[in-house]
């Protein structure tokens, strides 16, 4: 049955204490990233830093997780260690339907366990175990012993940090699952904080459908459209690894550090070439019928028992921009096992990919030496690079320690910040132009898919910083709406606004959709004011000089348009905010 309000848990680490209440808001925020900022703003301390222990760790579910696929996503919200501002970061697995047969909208964790913990929620449970014997572990290690501890198929997720996120670096994830990620914003590093290892989410609860026809008709276009058209069959097939020849063709791939956007070599990490020689399954979130998850395999040589072990890794077009193109490493079973590393260690895999791709050109201009790197950094040499993954996570020297602060960081201190490929945080793997430049230094999660700046790069829809600016305003609040039903972006062709307004139609939402495009602006306008009032000026966001200096098949990036759309950009969010 719907609820007209939200079920949210709040549990204190440091006390002990949990409690569930009902809170107002279904008709004004939606759920996902609105009821996330709703609490954020609850709950939260603008003006203290992101690591005080007082600081909410939030999980936000939709109105329609559990009704429909896709609806997959858990909105994760937090004080960033980034930029201490307001982030969102967005995961999926198991972890939406957990939360949703827990029968919680969203889970709210503060304060610090006195020692290192796992929390566990149900509906009928809710506890904390001391783990103080997994601190340290890798991600591999951890995940081995929580499955065991948590046993149980269904709707249960497991929730867990690395080293990274023990050593509270802003580059650290949580990892969903084993292959899904909160990845980006240092999530983990707020767990860390925390002294939480891991979380582990009982969906030990159930609920009933809506009754009539109405609800399963619209579940059925909505499926079909999803199974029997192509809308998302290109997800499933290559998947987003099918970009990287793609963006190669258009010279929009970052290769090495962003010297180049194009090479015949990137033929070794093409989405074709890792479906023809590693790809081993599809997996996908749960309830999902697309299943665009690519899992290849490494081969591990135990040389004691002189034995063989295949890993099985997820990859997508993200993480082979990041270990594969960034680096210059072209094959792609070095690239799996790039990530393997990276995901062991509990980073966000494009981050360390992007820092150690300026570490590696700032060594060659001799900024920095292998004192500070301690391996030969080189484009293309991955087994340095497997090293400097481990190093970076660990923090071993001083210069990982600033480094896996992030890039800007280390710029600050050993120069070469021209050639720092930073918008907002580490790039994404679309050098398609201007307006992805822009979209992702100022956008709210600093991410790719706040708004199609790289769509509109290749097809735009106007030419002055007015239309582009127009552009994305209108997509990120379009987005937003998705995001507060907690929708898979993947899906936004299926979920047009006629179709989310009957699905909501159909379980019972009618206020909901009825009013989405004023709830979407409403939302959209709340997230910007919590992040401004953090901190963020969209003037002290910087585009390096190495965003300007590149060719794309539009020939040479358009400085001019480039700085009048940043400012256009900026003014419209500090308007937009109020
Ligand atoms: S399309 Fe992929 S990311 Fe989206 S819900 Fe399905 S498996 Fe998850």
């Amino acid at each position: 049955m719907i609820r007209d309000h939200f079920k949210v848990l709040t549990v204190d680490l440091s006390t002990g204490q949990r409690t569930i209440a009902d809170i107002d808001g279904r008709d004004t925020v939606a759920g996902g990233s609105g009821l996330a900022a709703m609490l954020f703003e609850k709950y939260g301390f603008l003006g203290k830093p992101w690591n005080e222990p007082g600081q909410p760790l939030i999980f936000a579910i939709g109105p329609l997780t559990g009704y429909f696929p896709l609806m997959s996503k858990t909105v994760c919200a937090f004080k960033s260690p980034y930029h201490d501002q307001y982030a969102e970061s967005h995961g999926g697995g198991r972890s939406a339907l957990s939360l949703r047969f827990a029968d919680f909208d969203a889970l709210v964790i503060i304060g610090k366990a006195a020692s290192p913990s796992a929390l566990i929620v149900g509906s009928r449970q809710i506890e904390m175990k001391d783990v103080h014997y997994l601190w340290g572990t890798d991600l591999q290690v951890a995940g081995k012993v929580l499955r065991r501890m948590f046993p149980g198929g269904g709707h249960r997720t497991i929730l867990r940090i690395g080293p990274a996120g023990e050593r509270q670096s802003p580059m650290a994830c949580i990892t969903a699952d084993t292959y899904r990620h909160f990845g980006r914003l240092g999530g983990g590093a707020v767990m860390g904080s925390k002294n939480l290892k891991a979380i582990m989410i009982h969906g030990d609860a159930s609920f009933p459908l809506p009754a009539g026809n109405d609800y399963v008709k619209v579940f059925d276009k909505v499926h079909a459209d999803m199974t029997d058209t192509d809308m998302m069959s290109k997800y499933h097939n290559l998947g987003t690894p099918g970009n990287v020849a793609v963006m190669n063709d258009l010279k929009a791939l970052p290769i090495r550090n962003l010297q180049a956007t194009a090479d015949p070599a990137t033929a070794g990490i093409t989405g074709e070439r890792f479906a023809e020689v590693a790809l081993l399954r599809n997996a996908a979130c749960a309830g999902c019928p697309v299943g665009c998850i690519h899992i290849g395999f490494v081969r591990e040589r135990f040389q004691k028992e002189n034995r063989y072990l295949y890993r099985q890794i997820s990859y997508d077009h993200e993480l082979i921009f990041a270990v594969g193109s960034m680096l210059g490493v072209m094959d792609c079973f070095e690239v799996l096992k790039l990530i393997d590393v990276a995901e062991k260690m509990g980073l966000d895999v494009m981050s360390p990919g992007v820092a150690l791709a300026w570490a590696t050109e700032a060594l060659a201009k001799g900024f920095i030496t292998e004192k500070e790197t301690l391996v030969p950094l080189a484009f293309g040499n991955s087994s340095s690079y497997q090293a400097a993954i481990e190093h970076l996570a660990l923090g071993t020297n001083e210069f990982y320690q600033i480094l896996s602060q992030g890039t800007m960081k280390a710029a600050e201190q050993y120069r070469g910040g021209d050639f720092a490929c930073v918008l907002g945080q580490e790039m994404a793997g679309y050098a398609t132009g201007e307006t992805f430049f822009v979209s992702q230094a100022l956008g709210l999660r600093h991410s790719h898919l706040d708004a199609g700046g790289y769509s509109y790069d290749q097809k735009p829809k106007g030419k002055t910083a007015e239309d582009a600016v127009k552009f994305l305003v209108r997509d990120e609040k379009g987005r937003v709406f998705l995001t507060s039903m907690v929708s898979c972006l993947f899906a936004r062709g299926v979920y047009t606004d006629e179709t989310l307004g009957n699905c909501l139609k159909s379980v019972g939402y009618a206020k909901l959709a009825d009013d989405m495009e004023k709830i979407s602006g409403d939302i959209q306008r709340l997230r910007w004011k919590l992040r401004i009032r953090t901190g963020y000026r969209p003037e002290n966001v910087s585009i390096p000089k190495r965003f300007a200096e590149i060719t794309t098949w539009k020939g040479q990036i358009d400085k001019t348009f480039l700085n009048e759309l940043k400012e256009a950009y900026g003014k419209s969010i500090m308007s937009m905010a109020g």
